[in-house]
C-alpha cells in the first residue's frame, strides 16, 4: 500500500494528542466486512484525524467516503492527512455538526463513530441516507468496558449518565425491528445493524 506510512504517522499522532481512534481488531473488522458485502458507498459520522477514513477507502479503489467532524483542528489534521494519502478524490470531508448536515446522498455502510450520548439521534437522522440493504455499524459499544460496571461504582455522575445513554442506545437497537442488530466483542464493542 503506497500511504503506508501517513497510516504509521497517524497511529504516532493519534497516541501522541490523545486522539481516540479506531482500535486494530475493530479497524480488521470493519474492513473485512467492507470486503465481503462489496460496500462502495461510506459515511462517517466523527472523522477525527481522518485515520478510519482513510482505511477503509484502502480496502478497494472503487470506494468512496463522506466523513463528518466538527472539531476544526482535528477536521484540519483530516484535511492534511487525505491529501497525503492522494485520497482527496475519494474522501469528502465535512466540517460541522452531524447533527446540523444534511445530506442528500445514499450510503451502503454508515459507520457512527463520534459523541456516544449521541448514538440514537445520528442513527435516526442517517438511516433515511441508508441504501435499501444497508448497514450501520456503531464503535464504542463497550465504552472502555465501563458498561459492564456497576452503576454505584462509577463515580462521576456525567459518566454514569454517559454509560446510561450507551446502555439505552443498545436497547434501543435491540428493539428496532427495521435492523437486525449483532452486538460485537471487538475492539470497544461493535453493534453492526443490518437493514431487513
Ligand atoms: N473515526 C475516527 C475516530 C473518531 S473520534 C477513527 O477511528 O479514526 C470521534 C470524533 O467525533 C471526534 O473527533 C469528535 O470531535 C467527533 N464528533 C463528536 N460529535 C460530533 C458531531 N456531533 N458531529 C461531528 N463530529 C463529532
Ligand atoms: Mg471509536
Amino acid at each position: 500500500m503506497e500511504n503506508d506510512t501517513t497510516i504509521q504517522q497517524m497511529r504516532e499522532y493519534a497516541i501522541e494528542h490523545k486522539v481516540p481512534i479506531i482500535t486494530d481488531e475493530g479497524l480488521h473488522f470493519l474492513e473485512d466486512y467492507i470486503r465481503r458485502h462489496s460496500i462502495k458507498r461510506i459515511l462517517e459520522i466523527g472523522t477525527a484525524i481522518g485515520y478510519s477514513a482513510i482505511c477503509m477507502c484502502n480496502v478497494s479503489p472503487d470506494i468512496t467516503v463522506t466523513t463528518i467532524e466538527r472539531d476544526d483542528a482535528r477536521y484540519l489534521e483530516a484535511v492534511n492527512n487525505v491529501k497525503k494519502a492522494g485520497l482527496d478524490q475519494r474522501i469528502e470531508l465535512i466540517f460541522g455538526d452531524a447533527l446540523e448536515v444534511y445530506l442528500d446522498d445514499t450510503f451502503d455502510l454508515v459507520f457512527i463513530d463520534a459523541a456516544k450520548a449521541q448514538n440514537m439521534r445520528f442513527f435516526e437522522k442517517y438511516e433515511y441516507n441508508l441504501n435499501e440493504k444497508g448497514t450501520i455499524i456503531t464503535d464504542n459499544m463497550n465504552f472502555h468496558g465501563l458498561v459492564f460496571e456497576e452503576e454505584e461504582k462509577i463515580e462521576s455522575r456525567n459518566l454514569r449518565q454517559l454509560v446510561r445513554k450507551v446502555k439505552d442506545y443498545k436497547v434501543f437497537l435491540e428493539h428496532n425491528t427495521k435492523y437486525h442488530t449483532e452486538f460485537l466483542d471487538v475492539g470497544d464493542g461493535l453493534a453492526v445493524s443490518e437493514k431487513i
